[in-house]
């Protein structure tokens, strides 16, 4: 029987899907979903990871399904998955996006093109974000962008469907080795969900977008929450891009939601920006980008530190109340992501990597590219931006002046007035026996001195960044991972509070 192979990753959908489209034009389709024990069982997947997918590809079946067609369901790892069905019916060509994963995903793909290469099977991969492989140089970047975001999008195709089992079977999470709780308050998968996530930000709440992202108290409804629904597939890029400029055409000038979605649209273009890096460069998910920072600080691990800032025992109420919500909700604004990366790195000077996998399994939204090129970013160790060092004492102040969001996520803290609330163990221990909260016991004492860390983390910083090497190792950086073009917000007067958020740096 001659038919095409449609092998779903990360694009969980029909609409605007490339790979189903032109699989379908070539023969008759079956598609096909591989659970792939050995990503599974790496230190970035989680039970929370593993649900959204499932939840996702129940929805991918009905659409399916809909349609005349369904999802067939293979677990192993992807070669033998691939040689077992070909036996069981050779097929003529395998279709599916490009992807941009973790180490372990491109690994496993060079090993399903050895595959094909050995089996005579051709294997068509369509771009689904503006990631393009085997980039010469970023210069034209920017428009192959904006040129792919313009293209119409896709409608699911009519198939000649392979048959597929009547219901889609998925393994329990603990099959494959997966414990962790999954947090109560999560996205759920699913394209449904997402479309419905995207009209009610796209026609409600972006008008709170512009102001409303920072802090951690507005931002889970002023931020689009689309992060998860990207990463997964459950839309297309394009098809957000395109809802969102058709939405702007159509909103009246002094709309609230004109700012929002404008900004909205230049982190969608972001997205693809750093991704892109991993792409060029898929070691930066265990090397630092610019050699010049190894050994920075590596030798000084401190599992102590490490083990507080998980548990959420920093003392410093904002980063502990930040890892509490992820635990709860798998989520966090950028600026908190970027607070928490930053108090790690700088006063408690932990190494990027082991709390970047830890993050990895707390963001529902991992998406390998971003994540490792924001997390060097914030680290400090790309060489060539900005140093952002966040002070969670100011940042609570500054997007959490009430205290609400501290007090919401952790209770212990409830009781301590309102002065004392961002630095309790500064408070008298008389004040704290009236209060009910002592400092040590009830809830963490601060693991250093706040200052005196952050400066001396900063100093051994800046000796590294002086080194002439080190400074002359920067232009090759640039060069290959620099993005060419600011984008028009940076050049245009924005509010001290969102600066940090609407500027691109590299
Ligand atoms: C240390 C660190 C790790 C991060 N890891 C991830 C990750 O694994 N997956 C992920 O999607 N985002 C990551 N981000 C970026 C950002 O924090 C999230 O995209 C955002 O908080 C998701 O919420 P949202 O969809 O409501 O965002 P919105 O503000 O509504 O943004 C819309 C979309 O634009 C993209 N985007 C937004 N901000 C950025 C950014 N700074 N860089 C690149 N793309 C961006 C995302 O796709 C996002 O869904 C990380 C940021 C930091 C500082």
């Amino acid at each position: 029987m001659n038919y095409n192979l449609v092998w779903f990753k990360r694009d969980l959908r029909v609409h605007d899907h490339a790979s189903l489209l032109q699989a379908s034009r070539n023969g008759p389709v079956l598609c096909v979903f591989i659970i792939e024990p050995s990503l599974w069982a790496a230190a970035d997947a989680t039970t929370q990871h593993y649900l959204f997918l499932r939840e996702s590809l129940l929805d991918l079946d009905l659409a399916l399904r809909k349609r005349g067609g369904g999802l067939r369901i293979e677990e192993g790892e992807a070669v033998a998955v691939f040689e077992r069905l070909w036996h069981e019916a050779p097929f003529m060509a395998l279709y599916s996006h490009q992807e941009t994963g973790n180490w372990l995903s491109f690994q496993r793909d060079l090993a399903v093109q050895q595959w094909c290469r050995a089996r005579c099977i051709k294997w068509h991969e369509f771009a689904q974000f503006g990631v393009v492989r085997r980039l010469q140089n970023r210069d034209l970047w920017k428009v192959h962008w904006e040129a792919l975001m313009a293209e119409p999008c896709l409608d699911p195709p009519a198939c000649n469907w392979i048959a597929t089992p009547e219901t889609l079977i998925l393994p329990e999470p603990q099959s494959l080795g997966l414990i962790q709780p999954d947090p109560p308050l999560r996205q759920k998968g699913g394209r449904r969900q997402g479309i419905d996530t995207l009209r009610d930000f796209l026609f409600d709440r972006s008008g709170s977008y512009r102001g409303g992202i920072s802090s951690p108290l507005s931002a889970p409804t002023a931020c689009s929450r689309l992060s998860a629904y990207l990463a997964f597939g459950c839309l297309s890029l394009r098809e957000v891009v395109q809802a969102t400029r058709r939405q702007l055409d159509a909103l009246p000038r002094g709309d609230a939601r004109r700012a929002g979605l404008t900004a909205f649209v230049s982190r969608l273009y972001w997205h693809c920006h750093f991704m892109q890096k991993l792409e060029s460069e898929p070691e930066l998910e265990f090397t630092n980008l610019h050699r010049g920072y190894d050994g920075l600080r590596e030798a000084d691990w401190n599992p102590a530190h490490f083990q507080a800032l998980t548990a959420g025992r920093t003392g410093w109420p904002l980063v502990d109340a930040c890892v509490e919500m992820l635990k709860q909700t798998g989520w966090l604004n950028f600026r908190m992501r970027a607070m928490l990366v930053s108090v790690a790195s700088y006063p408690l000077w932990l190494q990027w990597q082991p709390v970047g996998t830890w993050l990895a399994q707390q963001f529902l939204d991992y998406e390998p590219g971003i994540h490792w090129s924001q997390m060097q970013m914030q680290a400090g160790t790309t060489g060539i931006n900005t140093t952002r060092v966040y002070n969670p004492i100011k940042q609570a102040r500054d997007h959490d002046p009430r205290g609400h969001f501290v007090r919401h996520w952790l209770p212990a803290l409830r009781r301590v007035p309102p002065e004392w609330l961002f630095e309790p163990w500064r408070m008298p221990l008389k004040l704290q026996q009236q209060c009910g909260v002592i400092v040590g016991v009830d809830i963490a004492e601060p693991l250093v001195d706040l200052e005196w860390a952050t400066r001396q983390a900063k100093s051994s910083l800046y000796q590294v960044r002086g080194r002439p090497e080190v400074k002359a190792a920067r232009a090759a950086i640039v060069e290959k991972h620099g993005s060419r073009k600011l984008p028009t917000q940076r050049r245009k007067k924005v509010a001290a509070g969102d600066w940090v958020q609407t500027q691109l740096e590299f």
